[in-house]
């Protein structure tokens, strides 16, 4: 099929035969490159989603393009039955890059938690003693790991989790940037893990107070609990450091990584852990057939070297301070709050003569700048890392006539 399809096309095809789990804004996109994308009939924008931070490297980087396109012509998928020449150049590559032993290579985000708790929950059994059966996790109110049962176990969100029970047991939810309530559940021995996002990004770019995952490291660390970061949204310079954890100086016991470790270009998703954690999980125990393949071991690698060579991490730390000022200078009682670290921020919208968040990413598209809200009172701006300052005062500017537009 080599058709030329309209938006309207495009959209009443996804609505007929594509099962209805997503409420996308009415923009059909057929280009990208950079911070850029373009609509089917040729109109441009400004990426301020980048596929919810997957992107950070811009749209079609051409290095992570070439990588890819050269491993698929030579080499796909062997799955872990054999070895590839592939993977442990980027095992080695990886595990030196972040400061971990091993890493256990696996495609999406969600996996890459769900690999997380088997691995706390082994360790916990196998380490730290607990008795079979009643390891605990603790996590927090709000949080977002993903879509799949046992990850939607740990949710809050009733959108996320309501109608499909039973769930997976052996969670424990705190409230999120709450060092007392982490203590009291701390004092249970057959606590295991803590699992955390360092900045909670679903939930609408929720920093924590300073020195929270500090804090909290040394609590777990004080009682033999592993301290596990989901770092697939907040990862890879999203933040203005390499890890979100960064900030802090923390450095979890199980890192979780997905999203834009590839930048974009292909599902990957690693779990990093010391030999005392990782090498509980024996042959047999784990896996996934395309975890690990000979394409995403060569994206991944690539996709790694560009955020050092175009310093991405050092980028988004600038350009976020501007953004968030630039915002904050924004005359509109419209704009309740401006938050958020590196260029992961959000704007907390205050409805006005009816006008919501959604309205205002509407107008946003109109006028040439793609975000989307979250929660319905928070618009989140995550745009590719690459993006030049200059860009990035042409996507403000859009953005404040479009939120003015309301007064
Ligand atoms: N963890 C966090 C913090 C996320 O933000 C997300 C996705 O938004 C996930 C996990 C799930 O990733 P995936 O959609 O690739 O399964």
């Amino acid at each position: 099929m080599s058709e030329k399809l309209s938006s309207k096309a495009a959209i009443e095809l996804e609505d007929k035969y594509g099962a209805h789990n997503y409420h996308p804004l009415a923009v059909v996109l057929s280009k990208g490159e950079g911070p850029k994308v373009w609509d089917v009939e040729g109109k441009e924008y400004f990426d301020f989603l980048s596929a919810y931070s997957a992107v950070n490297q811009g749209h079609c980087h051409p290095k992570i393009v070439e990588a890819l396109v050269n491993q698929a012509r030579t080499l796909t998928l062997t799955s872990r039955a054999f070895y590839s020449d592939a993977l442990g150049i980027y095992e080695k590559y990886i595990t030196e890059y972040f400061g971990y032993d091993k890493v256990l290579p696996m495609n999406s985000g969600a996996e890459g938690d769900e690999t997380a708790l088997k691995l706390c929950r082994r360790w916990a059994y196998d380490k730290k003693g607990v008795e079979p059966g009643k390891a605990k996790i603790i996590v927090c109110a709000d949080n977002f790991h993903g879509r799949t049962i046992t990850v939607i176990s740990m949710s809050t969100d009733p959108d996320s989790k309501a109608g499909f029970g039973p769930y997976t047991p052996g969670f424990v939810v705190i409230p999120y940037n709450d060092l007392d309530a982490l203590k009291k559940e701390l004092e249970d021995p057959n606590v295991a893990g803590f699992l955390v996002e360092p900045i909670q990004g679903e939930a609408g770019v929720v920093v924590p107070d300073e020195g929270y995952l500090t804090k909290a490291y040394d609590l777990c660390k004080s009682k033999n609990v592993l301290f596990i970061a989901d770092e697939v949204q907040t990862g890879i310079a999203r933040t203005g450091k390499l890890l979100a954890c960064d900030h802090e100086n923390v450095r979890p016991d199980i890192l979780i990584l997905g999203k834009a470790i590839s930048g974009g270009v292909y599902p990957v998703s690693a779990v990093l852990a010391d030999d005392e954690i990782m090498l509980t999980i024996k042959p047999g125990q784990h896996g996934s057939t395309f975890g690990g393949n000979p394409i995403a071991a060569k994206v991944a690698t690539a996709a790694l070297e560009v955020v050092k060579d175009e310093n991405l991490a050092e980028k988004a730390e600038k350009l976020g301070k501007i953004f968030r000022s630039e915002m904050e200078k924004i005359d509109s009682d419209m704009i309740e709050l401006v938050r958020g670290k590196g260029l992961l921020n959000a704007v907390v919208i205050r409805p006005k003569n009816g006008k919501t968040a959604m309205d205002v990413c509407i107008k946003m598209a109109e006028n040439g700048v793609l975000a989307k809200p979250t929660h319905d009172h928070i618009i989140r701006f995550a745009p590719p890392l690459v993006i030049s300052e200059d860009q990035l005062m042409e996507a403000v500017s859009i953005i404040k006539k479009s939120i003015l537009s309301f007064e």
